[in-house]
C-alpha cells in the first residue's frame, strides 16, 4: 500500500464557469493544503458551465452537414477559452494558451470530417465530448501552478479504464486502481495536485469514452476508490443535497447528512446535485461523500456515509423525475403465464432502456421509462405479444428515508397531503426507505410544493416557535 491520498475535490461546471470561480477554486484548494499538511487533494473538474451542451450542438451541426457552423459555434468556445486561460494566469499563459489551441486544432479537424461524412456515431459524439473536460482541466492544472500550488495535469484516458459502451462506459476498476497508482500516487507524493478531467476515460486499447451527463461526480468517485481516499468531496452551487430540488419549491432546505443508500435513491430519482453512479465506488470502499459550496466554501455542506438515519425520525429529502413516459402493458391471456415477465423485460433489455419504476396488477405491468430513443421499437416488440399503451409527460416523485422502514405514519401523511393530486402509480420498494408515485408532470410543481409543506416547512415552523 502507498501512503494516504487526503481528499478528491470534484469541481461541476458553475464552479469553474469563469475566472472568479477559478480564483475561488484555488482558494479552496490552498485552504485545504494550508490546513492538512501533507497530503495534496486531487483536483478533478467539469467543463467549463455550458460547455458540454454546446459541444451537442456542435456534433448535431455536423451531422446536418452544416460544418462552417459548427466550426463557428467552436470558434466562440475557443474564444472564451482563451480569454479565460489568459485571465487566470502570468506565467504560465504562454505554455498554457498554445496547449487550449492544439485541443482545439484537433476538435477543429474532427468536426470537420464529421460534417463532411454527415455522421456522428456515439464513439466520435464522445470524442468531441471529451474536449470540454480536457481543456477545462488543463486551464485549472495552470492556473494552480501559477498561484504557487505546485501541481500536475494527468490525461484521464490514461487512467480511467472503461468498457467500450461509448456515451455511458462502465469503469474497469482494478484497471483504474492500477493506474491511478502508477499516475496518480507519484505526484501526489511528490507534493503536487494532480488535476485530472472528470466524465472522460478510454477503453484498454485507448479510444476515447464518457460516462454520462453529469459523470464527473462518478469520475471523483472511482478515483477517490482507486486511491483510497478520506473523501470525496463534490463542490458544487448549491449547499448540499437539499430536502427538494430548489428550482422546483424554493424552500429547499439542506440536508446536514444522509446515508449512501438515500443518496443513491435521491440521485437516481433525479436529484441532479449528484450522478447516480457516484455513490457506488464510495460504498465499496467505505469513503464519505462530502457536497459542498464552492460559494460559500465555509458551510458545512452534507455529508453521505454508511448510516446517515435522521436523528429526528422525519424524512430525509424528495426528489423529482421530470418528462418520463409510462407504458401500459395488458394481456389477459399471458400475464399470469410463467415467462411473461421475463420476454417483457427482454425487450427493454434488448433496446438498452431502462426501467425505473414498475407496478403489476392482475392483467398489467405498467413501467416508467427515462430514455425515449427506443420507445417506437420496444412498443413494437411488446405488440407481438400484449397490448401497450403510451402515456408521456408523466413525472415521478420520490420521498426518501432511511426512517420509511420504522415509521408507517410517514406514507399516509403523503397521501392525505397528495389528496386530489391524480397519482397514476404508487410503489413502495423492496428496502423501503422510498416511496415512489407516478404523476402528471404538469402536476409536480404542486404536489412537490404540498409534500415539502407537510414534511419539512411544518417542522421548521415548530421549531422556530420554540
Ligand atoms: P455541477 O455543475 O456542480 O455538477 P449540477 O447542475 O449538476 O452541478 O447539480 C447542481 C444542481 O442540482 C443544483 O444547482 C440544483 O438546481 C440541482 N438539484 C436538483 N435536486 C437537488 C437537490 N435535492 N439538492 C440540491 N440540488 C439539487
Ligand atoms: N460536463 C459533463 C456534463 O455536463 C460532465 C459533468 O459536468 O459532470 O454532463
Ligand atoms: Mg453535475
Amino acid at each position: 500500500m502507498g501512503s494516504a491520498v487526503s481528499v478528491v475535490m470534484k469541481f461541476g461546471g458553475t464552479s469553474v464557469a469563469d475566472a472568479d470561480a477559478i480564483d475561488r477554486l484555488i482558494g479552496i484548494v490552498r485552504g485545504h493544503i494550508g490546513s492538512s499538511g501533507a497530503y495534496p487533494p486531487v483536483v478533478v473538474v467539469s467543463a467549463l458551465a455550458g460547455v458540454t451542451d454546446k459541444l451537442i450542438e456542435v456534433a448535431r451541426q455536423a451531422e446536418e452537414g452544416d460544418g462552417e457552423r459548427a466550426i463557428a459555434t467552436l470558434q466562440a468556445l475557443l474564444d472564451r477559452h482563451l480569454t479565460m486561460a489568459a485571465t487566470v494566469t502570468v506565467t504560465s499563459r504562454v505554455a498554457l494558451l498554445a496547449s487550449v489551441r492544439a485541443e482545439f486544432e484537433e476538435l477543429i479537424g474532427l468536426v470537420h470530417a464529421l460534417a463532411v461524412l454527415r455522421e456522428v456515431s456515439p464513439r466520435s459524439l464522445d470524442a468531441v465530448l471529451a474536449a470540454g473536460e480536457l481543456v477545462s482541466s488543463r486551464i485549472v492544472a495552470s492556473a494552480l501552478v501559477d498561484h504557487d500550488i505546485p501541481s500536475a495535469w494527468v490525461d484521464p484516458r490514461s487512467v480511467l479504464v472503461t468498457d467500450a459502451e461509448y456515451m455511458c462506459a462502465a469503469p474497469d476498476m482494478e484497471a483504474t486502481r492500477r493506474r491511478s497508482q502508477e499516475r496518480i500516487r507519484p505526484i501526489i507524493d511528490a507534493g503536487q495536485v494532480p488535476v485530472l478531467g472528470g466524465f472522460v476515460g478510454a477503453t484498454p486499447n485507448g479510444v476515447t469514452t464518457t460516462l454520462g451527463r453529469g459523470g464527473s461526480d462518478y469520475s471523483a468517485a472511482i478515483f477517490g476508490a482507486a486511491l483510497g481516499a478520506r473523501e470525496i468531496q463534490i463542490w458544487t452551487d448549491v449547499d448540499g443535497m437539499l430536502t427538494a430540488d430548489p428550482r422546483v419549491v424554493a424552500q429547499a432546505q439542506l440536508v446536514p447528512a444522509l446515508s449512501f443508500a438515500e443518496a443513491s435513491e435521491l440521485a437516481y430519482f433525479g436529484a441532479k446535485v449528484l450522478h447516480p453512479s457516484t455513490i457506488l465506488p464510495a460504498v465499496d470502499r467505505n469513503i464519505p461523500v462530502r457536497i459542498l459550496n464552492s460559494h460559500r466554501p465555509d458551510r458545512p455542506g452534507t455529508v453521505i456515509t454508511a448510516d446517515g438515519r435522521r436523528p429526528d425520525g422525519a424524512l430525509t429529502a424528495i426528489a423529482c423525475k421530470r418528462n418520463v413516459t409510462v407504458i401500459d402493458i395488458t394481456s389477459t391471456r399471458m400475464l399470469m403465464a410463467h415467462g411473461f415477465l421475463r420476454r417483457l423485460f427482454e425487450v427493454f433489455e434488448r433496446f438498452k432502456t431502462a426501467v425505473d419504476v414498475v407496478t403489476t396488477s392482475e392483467v398489467s405491468v405498467s413501467v416508467t421509462v427515462d430514455d425515449t430513443r427506443r420507445l417506437d421499437d420496444i412498443v413494437d416488440n411488446l405488440r407481438h405479444f400484449a397490448d401497450v399503451g403510451c402515456e408521456p409527460e408523466m413525472a415521478i416523485i420520490s420521498m426518501v428515508g432511511e426512517n420509511l422502514r420504522s415509521d408507517p405514519a410517514l406514507f399516509g401523511r403523503a397521501v392525505m397531503a397528495l389528496d386530489r393530486v391524480a397519482l397514476r402509480l404508487v410503489s413502495q420498494a423492496a428496502g423501503r426507505r422510498n416511496v415512489t408515485f407516478v404523476l402528471r408532470d404538469a402536476d409536480v410543481p404542486a404536489a412537490m410544493g404540498r409534500l415539502h409543506e407537510t414534511f419539512f416547512e411544518a417542522r421548521a415552523l415548530t421549531k422556530s416557535r420554540r
